[in-house]
């Protein structure tokens, strides 16, 4: 039989793909996925099943009550027990059961409450025809075999509590119907064989149903997970086209839209903008000294350093390329750019990443040029581009470790330490 869902699991992670395509390419004939799969098969399913088991159990007793009507008319000499039976014992119990299932109790154990509602009213039955007498008796075996097309057929059970219900059936009322005194044994052997034919029946058409519901589930499935593989996929691939994959600093191609997003903005709204560039200073003599890999520890070192030095959420560090390094500033005069700019290169002296072959000092230093006010001073961004590299080549050409200001009437930089 199918086992209850351990846990309740999530929507499926895109990693059950493979089993679930060997799945639907192998066979699952014995109405078992492995598993991670069946757990979630019965958890997504539940919902539904638990609806349909519960309203399906419901017009079950009510159906189950009309023959309170033919009772009196085919066993008179039982019917006042059978009333018992029905409405004292078997429908007070199915309201119950149905109660709990409704309240999503039963949940965890769907098919049991449905193979027990089930087996509640055949075993009543079967009950009711031991007791009579009566010839009549024998025709409680077609209140068996409705009993059994209807669980199987309409409340569509799950296949292994279906044919465990069949078999215990079988096994209680086999031995009644042979045992009734008022029939005749060719009836009785014909009663057996039509109730034997109508389970094999409805067990079969069971089968198929469950067969088919569970690849239909399968297909469902797949389609979601390889919507969301794929969506998981292009959000990968945006981050990698938005990151720098060594710094972890936004990548040339995002600094390259964001500036020209920023720049309009403004220029609509008329607002300054600033942008810093950093150069590693003799970053050539530390790959050499050190090594490329050691190389690519301080870089990543040197972007944390920049990003930790941003206070603004609108700040935008990027590596600009090889050891160089580019901080994009909303809204900001050059004269807070200076503010940020200075906190970037003493964060830098603090981190004290040694560098023996530097002629600068004797730990990483970092060069800075800002370049910033009206997008209307500069004309284009690409000359605000070049306005920063100019006060950065200031800033190396007067000795590294330092931070220029690139001066708006192209006639002096502001220099300082
Ligand atoms: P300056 O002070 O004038 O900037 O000197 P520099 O040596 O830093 O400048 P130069 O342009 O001569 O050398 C830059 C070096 O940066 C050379 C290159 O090997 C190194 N570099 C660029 N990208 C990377 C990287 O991703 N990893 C490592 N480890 N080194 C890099
Ligand atoms: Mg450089
Ligand atoms: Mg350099």
């Amino acid at each position: 039989m199918p086992a209850k869902p351990t846990a309740n699991p999530a929507t499926p992670p895109t990693a059950l793909l493979p089993a679930l395509e060997a799945t639907l390419h192998g066979k699952f004939t014995h109405l078992r996925f492995a598993p991670p799969l069946e757990a979630h098969y019965l958890t997504d399913t539940a919902p539904a099943r638990s609806r349909r088991y519960v309203l399906l159990g419901l017009i079950a007793a009510v159906l189950f009550n009309i023959f309170n009507f033919t009772d009196q008319l085919m066993l008179p000499d039982v019917y006042q027990l059978a009333w018992m039976i029905r409405l004292t014992v078997v429908t007070p119990l199915m309201l119950v059961m149905l109660a709990l299932g409704r309240l999503g109790k039963l949940d965890p154990y769907l098919d049991a409450m449905a193979m027990t509602l089930g087996l509640l009213c055949c075993i009543s039955l079967v009950f009711i025809m031991n007791m009579s007498s009566h010839a009549n008796a024998i025709h409680y075996v077609k209140g068996l075999m409705l009993t059994f097309m209807y669980v199987s057929i309409v409340v569509r059970m799950h296949f292994w509590y279906t044919l465990a219900s069949a078999i215990l059936i079988m096994a209680a009322a086999g031995p009644t119907i042979m045992s009734l005194a008022g029939s005749a044994i060719e009836l009785k052997i014909n009663s057996l064989v039509e109730l034997t034919a109508t389970m094999v029946i409805s067990l079969m058409a069971n089968y198929q149903m469950e067969f088919e519901a569970r690849r239909e589930y399968l297909r469902n499935l797949r389609e979601t997970l390889r919507t969301s593989a794929l969506a998981a996929e292009n959000a990968a691939l945006s981050k990698i086209a938005t990151l720098d994959a060594l710094t972890g600093l936004a990548s040339r191609r995002q600094f390259d839209t964001q500036l020209q997003l920023i720049w309009q903005q403004a220029e609509q709204l008329n607002r300054p903008m600033s942008l810093i560039f950093i150069d590693v200073d003799h970053f050539k003599r530390f790959n050499d000294h050190y090594g490329h890999p050691e190389g690519d520890r301080c870089l990543m070192q040197i972007g944390e350093v920049i990003r930790s030095s941003l206070q603004r959420h609108t700040d935008l560090a990027a590596r600009y390329g090889g050891e160089e390094f580019v901080v994009l500033l909303k809204e900001c005069a050059p004269e807070d750019a200076l503010i940020v700019a200075r906190r970037i290169r003493q964060a830098m002296q603090n981190r004290a990443i040694p560098h023996a072959d530097s002629p600068t000092a004797q730990i990483v230093t970092l060069s800075l040029g800002i370049a910033g006010g009206m997008p209307s001073e500069f004309n284009t961004a690409a000359t605000l581009i070049e306005a920063a590299d100019d006060a950065l080549y200031q800033a190396k050409s007067h000795g590294r470790n330092r931070v220029v200001t690139f001066n708006k009437a192209h006639l002096k930089q502001n220099i300082t330490g």
